[in-house]
């Protein structure tokens, strides 16, 4: 028994050491402490890697404009710096038909003067210098065939009205001169020398010629390029459909942007196929063209789905695990904080009455002792002893007597009501009370009190007798001084209980102590 109590008060005092600092202490108070914060922990984790993740999604669309600008920028340069050299061309022509000289030369020198070998390109379906009829007078090829007039084309009506048109894109149609093939006509007016309308100077140009220089182009198999002139005439798509070409997107609101910037990117939903795409468009300087890139969103955004879905999946479970751990710790916490609790408790009570024991006897004793010499207020004990106990033992049997010493202490505790005051078994059939701030008077009342509570006390016997018990008590109270210690004030109470079984037992003896010393004990 008492090996096990020591070892008892070894390990409370590894556990009260086991507090350690402040946070652990906190914590190790607090057992739901690792389980809420690990729980914020969690969900900050996975905030950041939301944000991380979302930041990834914005990189991934800026780094995808960013490649359909320099793609536009290329088509837009390429067809930028082909047109100058056309439009050399046609200027060429047009001061030639100009020279009246040059209508005096044979067919193949005038064709010489007229038209330059930039002409000759690949995709050019044709040089021609159109008279103002609408017949062709003279063509690179040398063909001329007076029978086809053009003067119902747009790009003649329009010089043929105005002498201000300038370098004119014509809308697409099929040759008349050629093959029938699709192409768009780069035309200059020639003026006579009296500023009259004298025809045209026209490059054809086969629409080939735009959708070759998007065939380079790469925006994936969701992606779309294209080059539309400014009113909305398409001329060329990656990928090509024919029936699209010289088709008008003019009312799409895709191309309404397009139409009122130089320059821009948006997403959008297709409307054709619905696929949403981030349209990068820009103008070609000098020409009536916008080239557009138009990656497909999901196409941009797969490599960082897939990511995103693989740290998504990965932070979940990280944080459920860590969660779950957090709260394990918390529920282990819990537990051990009750299991210490419930140990403290068991190391400070009588096991038989549930009073405090002898060792919170001692300590709370001190404690007061002490309050009591700071404050100079008296302090009271009291010694309580059941009379004739090991007879009742005798012949009722120790079960009856742990019954009656149950019955006594609980009758104790029941009449001691104040908070400060103490109720402990001393021993055996021994109580003692401490009664802080509590007068001679106040101690030998409450003491009556007990004595005359007790003797009611019937104790049933397992025979259905109801047996009687008495308690004799000893009071002691004084004010704490120096040369003295707590003990000493039990002592003197002992002593007055001592005189109570002396005098005849069931009766209560009172002593008011010096506090002092034992010689100034004033009991007989
Ligand atoms: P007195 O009136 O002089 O106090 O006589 P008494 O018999 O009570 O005195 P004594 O101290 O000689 O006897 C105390 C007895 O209390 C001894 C023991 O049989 C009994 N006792 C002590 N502790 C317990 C306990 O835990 N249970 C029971 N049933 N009896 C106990
Ligand atoms: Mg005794
Ligand atoms: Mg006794």
């Amino acid at each position: 028994m008492a090996h096990q109590t020591l070892s008892l008060r070894r390990r409370l005092r590894f556990m009260s050491r086991a507090g350690g600092t402040g946070v652990a202490r906190y914590v190790g108070n607090h057992p739901f402490f690792a389980g809420v914060a690990g729980t914020l922990v969690a969900v900050a984790m996975a905030g950041l890697t939301l944000l991380t993740l979302s930041s990834g999604r914005a990189d991934a669309l800026d780094h995808a404009r960013e490649t359909a600008q320099n793609l536009v920028s290329i088509i837009s340069t390429d067809l930028e710096r082909n047109v100058e050299i056309y439009d050399l061309s046609l200027e060429a022509m047009v001061d030639g038909a100009r020279d009246p000289g040059t209508w005096t030369l044979s067919g193949g020198l005038r064709r010489a003067v007229l038209f330059d070998r930039a002409t000759t390109a690949a995709y050019l379906g044709g040089a021609y210098v159109i008279g103002p009829d609408g017949r062709v007078i003279a063509s690179q090829n040398g063909e001329v065939d007076a029978a086809v007039s053009l003067a119902d084309r747009d790009y003649f009506l329009v010089h043929q009205r105005s002498p201000a048109v300038g370098l004119y894109f014509s809308h697409p149609y099929r040759s008349r001169l050629r093959d029938g093939k699709l192409s768009i006509g780069l035309t200059r007016r020639i003026n006579e020398a009296d500023g009259t309308f004298g025809g045209i100077a026209l490059l054809a140009i086969r629409i080939e010629y735009f959708q070759r220089l998007l065939d380079r182009i790469n925006t994936g198999e969701l992606g779309s390029v294209f080059i539309v002139m400014d009113d909305g005439t398409l001329l060329a798509r990656k990928p090509f459909s024919s029936r699209d070409i010289g088709s008008s997107i003019a009312k799409s609101p895709t191309f309404q942007v397009m139409a009122a910037h130089n320059s821009g990117s948006y997403v959008a939903n297709s409307a054709v196929d619905g696929v949403s795409r981030m349209f990068t468009y820009a103008r070609v300087p000098g020409a009536p063209l916008i080239a557009v890139v138009a990656p497909s969103v999901d196409e941009v955004l797969a490599p960082w789905r897939r990511r995103s879905r693989i740290a998504g999946v990965l932070t979940l479970a990280f944080g459920a695990v860590f969660v779950m751990v957090s709260w394990l710790l918390a529920f282990a916490l819990r537990d051990k904080m009750r299991a210490q609790a419930a140990l403290v408790r068991l190391a400070a009570t009588d096991p038989l009455t549930g009073l405090s024991n002898r060792r919170v006897l001692d300590k709370r004793l001190d404690e007061e002792w002490r309050r009591a010499r700071r404050s100079g207020q008296s302090l009271s004990a009291l010694f309580i002893d059941i009379d004739h106990f090991k007879q009742f033992n005798d012949v009722y049997g120790h079960a009856s007597g742990d019954e009656a010493l149950t019955a006594v202490a609980e009758c104790i505790s029941a009449t001691v009501l104040r908070s400060l005051d103490l109720v402990a078994r001393y021993g055996g059939e021994e109580f003692a009370v401490i009664l802080p701030d509590t007068t001679a008077e106040g101690a030998l009342r409450l003491a009556e009190k007990i004595r005359h509570k007790v003797q009611s006390l019937r104790v049933l016997h397992r025979d259905g007798e109801a047996i009687a018990v008495t308690v004799s008590i000893g009071c002691a109270t004084c004010v704490p001084a120096e040369g003295a210690n707590a003990l000493d004030l039990l002592a003197a109470a002992d002593r007055q209980l001592y005189a109570a079984k002396a005098a005849g037992r069931n009766r209560v003896n009172s002593t008011v102590w010096a506090g002092r010393s034992m010689a100034q004990d004033s009991s007989p």
